[in-house]
C-alpha cells in the first residue's frame, strides 16, 4: 500500500479547495472536468461486485469447521451482528433527530420521484435477498442478492472435502487480495474524482454554498457523535456487563492499535497490532484472537455500519425524500450488509454506500456530496471498527471462561 496517508489527505484538501474555486469562478469549464468525477464513480462501481463477493467468501471460509469452531462462530457472529445493528440504530436515531440534510436545496440533475412502494416490505427484501439468477443479479448490481449468495457459497465451501475446499479458499483469498489492491489503486484518484464532482456541484449550486457547507458540517458531527456514543457508551457497557471486564483498562491496552487504525484508516492493516495488544496486554488467548479478529477485521465494522446509515439518510434528506418506517428498516438491513461486505481498507465504506443507495432507490450521484468529508470520517470509523473487534474478542473469551487481564474476578 504505497499511498502515504498524509499525502492523500493533503491532496484531497487541495482538490477540494481548487474544485470550489473552479466551480465558482469558471462554471463554463465544467464540461472539461466533470468527466473525472464520473470516471471515478464508475471505477468505484466497477470493483464493488468482485470486492464484496471475494471479501465475504474469504471471510466466511476462514471460519473453519468443527465443534469448538461452530460454537465460537455462533457467539462471535452474534456479537458482530448485534453490535453493528446497535451502531446503526444509534446513527439512525441521531440522523432522524438532527436532520442534517433537510433544507439543502441542490440542483441535482436527477430528482427522486417517490420511491417505489414495494421497497420496504419484508417479502420484497426476501425477494431481493434470494436471486432467481445469480449472474443476472451480479450484472444488475443487485447487491443484497450477491451478499446472500456469497455467504451461502462461502459456507458450503467449508462443507466439502479438503481437496476441493483448499483450492477454492486460496482462490477467493487471492481474488480478495487483488480486489483490495485495485480498490486502493482507484482510491488514489480520489482527489481527481473529488475535483470533478465537487466543481460541478459548486457550479450548479453556487448560491447555496454556505448552506451546503453548513449541512455537511452538521452531517459530520452526527457521524462523529454517533461513533462517540457507540465507542464510549454502548461498547463499554457490553464489556462491563456481558464480558464482565473493565472497559477502560481494556481501552488503554488497545491504544496502539486504535491510533494505528486512526492513522491508516484500515482495519486490515491494523490487524497484527490488534492481535498483539489483545494477547499480550488484555490477555486473551491466541485461540480466540486468531479466530475472531481476522474475521472481525473484514465483517465486523460497527463504525462503518453507523456511517453507512447516517450517510444514506443524509443523502435522502438532501434529495428531499421522506423515508417511511419500512424504508428506514431497509436502510438498517442494507447498512448492516454493506458493513459486512466492506473490506478493511481506506474508504471501502464509501464504495459500499452504493449498496444502501441502490437498495432504497436513490441516485448514486448523491455520493458526490459526502465525498469531501469521507476521508476524515474514515479515520474515526475505522478506530471504532477495531475497538469493536477487540471488545468482541474479550466478550467471547469471557464466554469461554478465559481468565483475561481485564476481567473482574469471578
Ligand atoms: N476504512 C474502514 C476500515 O478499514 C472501512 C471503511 O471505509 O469504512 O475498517
Amino acid at each position: 500500500m504505497k499511498i502515504t496517508k498524509i499525502q492523500l489527505h493533503w491532496q484531497i484538501l487541495i482538490a477540494l479547495i481548487l474544485a470550489v474555486l473552479f466551480g465558482y469562478f469558471i462554471p463554463s469549464g465544467i464540461p472539461y472536468v466533470g468527466w473525472m468525477g464520473d470516471i471515478f464513480l464508475r471505477g468505484l462501481k466497477m470493483v464493488i461486485i468482485p470486492l464484496i463477493l471475494s471479501s465475504i467468501i474469504s471471510g466466511v471460509t476462514s471460519m473453519g469447521k468443527g465443534k469448538d469452531l461452530g460454537r465460537l462462530s455462533v457467539k462471535t457472529l452474534l456479537y458482530y451482528l448485534s453490535t453493528s445493528t446497535l451502531a446503526i440504530v444509534t446513527g439512525l436515531v441521531i440522523v432522524n433527530l438532527v436532520k442534517p440534510g433537510v433544507g439543502v436545496e441542490l440542483g441535482f440533475t436527477q430528482s427522486v420521484e417517490g420511491l417505489s412502494e414495494s421497497t420496504g416490505s419484508v417479502r420484497d427484501i426476501l425477494y431481493r435477498l434470494v436471486p432467481d439468477n445469480i449472474v443476472d443479479a451480479m450484472a444488475q448490481g443487485t447487491i443484497l442478492s450477491v451478499i446472500f449468495f456469497a455467504i451461502i457459497f462461502g459456507y458450503f465451501i467449508t462443507q466439502v472435502e479438503d481437496r476441493y475446499k483448499n483450492p477454492l479458499k486460496n482462490f477467493f483469498d487471492g481474488v480478495f487480495e487483488v480486489m483490495m489492491k485495485i480498490t486502493l489503486f482507484i482510491i488514489r484518484f480520489t482527489p481527481l474524482g473529488i475535483f470533478g464532482i465537487v466543481a460541478r456541484e459548486v457550479a450548479r449550486n453556487s448560491d447555496q454554498l454556505a448552506n451546503i457547507a453548513g449541512s455537511l458540517a452538521i452531517y459530520s458531527l452526527c457521524v462523529v457523535g454517533g461513533l462517540l456514543i457507540h465507542a464510549f457508551i454502548s461498547l463499554p457497557l457490553i464489556v462491563r456487563f456481558i464480558a464482565k471486564a473493565k472497559p477502560f483498562k481494556h481501552f488503554s491496552n488497545m491504544l496502539t492499535p486504535l491510533l494505528t487504525a486512526f492513522s491508516t484508516s484500515s482495519s486490515s492493516a491494523t490487524l497484527p497490532l490488534t492481535m498483539d495488544a489483545l494477547e499480550h496486554k488484555s490477555g486473551v488467548s491466541n485461540k480466540i484472537t486468531s479466530f475472531t479478529l481476522p474475521l472481525g477485521a473484514t465483517i465486523n465494522m460497527d463504525g462503518t455500519a453507523l456511517y453507512e446509515c447516517v450517510a444514506a439518510m443524509f443523502i435522502a434528506q438532501v434529495y428531499g425524500v421522506e423515508l417511511t418506517f419500512a424504508q428506514q428498516a431497509l436502510v438498517v438491513v442494507t447498512a448492516l450488509l454493506a458493513s459486512i461486505g466492506a473490506a478493511g481498507i481506506p474508504m471501502a465504506g464509501l464504495v459500499m454506500i452504493t449498496v444502501v443507495l441502490t437498495a432504497i432507490g436513490l441516485p448514486l450521484e448523491g455520493i458526490g456530496l459526502i465525498l469531501a468529508v469521507d476521508r476524515i470520517l474514515d479515520m474515526l470509523r475505522t478506530s471504532v471498527n477495531v475497538w469493536s473487534d477487540s471488545c468482541g474478542a474479550v466478550t467471547v473469551a469471557r464466554s469461554e471462561n478465559e481468565e483475561t487481564n481485564v476481567a473482574y474476578a469471578k
